[in-house]
């Protein structure tokens, strides 16, 4: 086999399972994200950017959940009793809300002595993890803070109640490591729901939150979407319907059929795509 038709099939592993699998739900490790147009274009899949991953993608999110398990070993190796499975369920711990919209699998919980924490793994880059020992988690990677208060406060109301959590960082140049204690915050806990909350619930294109030549667009899935002028394929689901909203259980119920369409995959001959006249003011811009 040619050495580049070996790295075109090892990629190609990769990519396949993420070219099907559309998030069905609002994920608690995108809560922190500012900007709701990215958020609703997901959660609607108005454009199907999952053909867009490519496998060197899907393999550097693999490369994530493989350090999980390592770090969780570290913890463990150093006396913490660390969970990653509920023994309970034999499942990862999870937590949702938003009648089953918004949902999130905790790394796991950590347990010291009598008390009970969140664990948050996540690896960096070098340029990251500078920003994260100067400037802590909160202001150096807001997204990151906001998953962990975001589960602490659905663990406690879920489970039972949570100290606060750990989150561990590796740095994946030189396998630098930090730690940091994050406090609960009720109150910002229920800011993020409220804003996903709106998210959920809307039917109107959120607006952009960002400027064009920003970082966060420059990387985002959806900047041709939003900022230029090529044609933008629109996908054809129920949930990309006019006439559907999320429902109970995660559901989503179509208002003219009434009844409930979940997974949405299949688009009936009545489809009125959601971004119609949305799309209009685009070219406006
Ligand atoms: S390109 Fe920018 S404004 Fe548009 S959805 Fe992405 S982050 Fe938001
Ligand atoms: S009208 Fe058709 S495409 Fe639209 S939500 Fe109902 S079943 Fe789906």
């Amino acid at each position: 086999m040619k050495a580049e038709k070996i790295v075109e099939k090892i990629y190609k592993k990769y990519q396949s399972p993420m070219q099907i699998n559309r998030p069905e739900k609002l994920a608690i490790s995108e809560a922190g994200e500012q900007c709701r147009r990215r958020l609703w274009l997901r959660f609607r899949w108005v454009i199907d950017i999952w053909e867009m991953v490519d496998g060197r993608m899907g393999r550097l999110f693999a490369r994530g959940w493989k350090e999980e398990k390592w770090l969780s070993q570290d913890l463990t190796d150093i006396g913490f009793v660390v969970e990653q499975i509920n023994p309970i369920t034999k499942q990862p711990y999870f937590v949702s809300a938003l009648e089953g919209h918004l949902k999130g699998v905790l790394d796991g919980i950590i347990k010291d002595k009598k008390k009970t924490y969140i664990v948050e793994f996540k690896t960096h880059n070098d340029k990251s993890f500078a920003k994260l020992e100067k400037e802590g988690l909160e202001k150096s990677k807001p997204e990151h803070y906001a998953q962990c208060l975001l589960y602490a406060y659905l663990f406690s109301q879920q489970y039972y109640k949570v100290k606060k959590t750990l989150y561990v960082a590796v740095n994946k140049n030189n396998d630098e490591l930090y730690c940091e204690w994050v406090d609960n915050n009720e109150k910002k806990a229920e800011q993020i729901l409220s804003k996903l909350e709106y998210v959920k619930d809307t039917t109107l294109l959120p607006p952009n939150f960002y400027s064009q030549n920003s970082y966060n667009c420059k990387y985002c899935e959806y900047y041709e979407f939003c900022w230029s002028d090529k044609r933008i394929m629109i996908s054809k689901n129920c949930r990309a319907c006019a006439l559907s909203a999320p429902c109970h259980h995660g559901q989503w119920y179509c208002c003219y059929k009434e009844k409930i369409v979940s997974p949405a995959y299949k688009i009936c001959k009545d489809f009125d795509p959601i971004l119609k006249e949305q799309k209009e003011e685009k070219n406006d811009k």
